[in-house]
């Protein structure tokens, strides 16, 4: 048993993925990281939100049967603030993989 050879973690991997869609909380641009509100500093991390816009762009949503770029509903209502159901979200980083 090799403990230097653990992969790189999913949330990582899925976090980079995430880079590639404009962030609708921050607005940082693709590929860049998010920032702070104030835009001063870097955040290791996408916003929720980025994570769920790239979500949307790139899975169909098995909850609500939407194809990508469409937004998720519920009983006709597009979900609070653009998120999407978890189950889009599983769908977007299994195809990723
Ligand atoms: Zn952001
Ligand atoms: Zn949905």
């Amino acid at each position: 048993m090799n403990r230097y050879s653990a992969p790189m973690p999913d949330d990582l991997r899925h976090f980079m993925r995430a880079r590639s869609v404009e962030c609708p909380h921050c607005r940082a641009h693709a590929h860049r990281p998010c920032t702070t509100p104030s835009g001063r500093r870097l955040l290791p991390e996408p916003h929720p939100q980025r994570i769920s816009a790239w979500a949307r762009t790139t899975a169909c949503c098995p909850a609500c049967q939407v194809e990508p770029g469409v937004e998720c509903h519920l009983d006709g209502w597009p979900l609070h603030d653009g998120q999407v159901h978890p189950q889009r979200d599983d769908e977007a980083r299994r195809a990723a993989l």
